[in-house]
């Protein structure tokens, strides 16, 4: 039987800053995957064939882990929990619908092409809706790329001010690999907009939500240099 205690400093930022910005919040086994992610799992992996063993999902409020995550390290469980409660802090600003569209965006507009089959019958339109199917190509998505650069520069305060990371080059062109390979649908190929972006300190220290980490980090002696 698989033992799914979080460790401390994770279940301590779950009971303190996850549960006051999304009080629903769950985390379940991917192993045991259901409902939507049941739903959704087959097409991420079309793209990103691990999504099932390397990857934490987050939808609507539940957090989906892979089997061996509660046998990560405090540290490691509490980065994650932090990356992905700003999905969660972000999805309660712009409601769960725009959130989604913000983040599925072009893509998603690829559904219109089911209009297609719809119109056929009315003219040469039903053409201009197949058309949207090529939203379906790896286009950038700079919605994407902007919740993930949320979420990425929470890595950014645990290793640069938890962990007391004086060089974060190797760390940074990781995170930056994570937005232009296929991991989440090659969402941004424009490194140095990245890397820059990830690594923008003053701009990660006046947010609202890094702010509310950055107090964690502090009030549980887990600041290795003062931010
Ligand atoms: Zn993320």
């Amino acid at each position: 039987m698989e033992s799914k205690k979080l460790k401390p400093n994770a279940q301590k930022f779950l009971d303190e800053v996850t549960k006051k910005i999304s009080p629903n919040f769950t985390i379940k086994s991917k192993s045991e995957k259901s409902g939507l992610y049941a739903l959704v799992s087959p097409i991420i992996k079309i793209f990103n064939k691990d999504v099932d063993e390397n990857y934490i999902t987050v939808l609507f409020g539940t957090m989906w882990v892979p089997s061996d995550f509660y046998e990560r390290t405090d540290g490691s469980s509490l980065q994650i929990l932090a990356h992905e409660t700003r999905h969660e802090y972000d999805r309660r600003i712009y409601g769960s619908v725009l959130f989604s569209l913000i983040y599925l965006f072009p893509q998603v507009l690829s559904i219109f092409s089911l209009l297609s089959v719809l119109s056929i019958w009315f003219g040469p339109m039903w053409l201009l809706w197949l058309l949207s199917l090529i939203c379906l190509a790896p286009l950038p998505a700079p919605g994407r790329a902007y919740l993930e650069r949320n979420g990425y520069r929470i890595n950014y305060i645990m290793e640069r001010w938890g962990y007391g990371n004086t060089n974060m080059k190797p760390s940074l062109d990781w995170y930056t690999e994570q937005f232009t390979n296929s991991s989440y649908y090659y969402m941004f190929p424009f490194k140095n907009i990245v890397v820059k972006q990830l690594g923008d300190e003053e701009s990660i220290k006046n947010d609202e939500y890094n702010k509310q980490v950055i107090e964690f980090l502090r009030n549980n002696n887990l600041l290795s240099i003062n931010p």
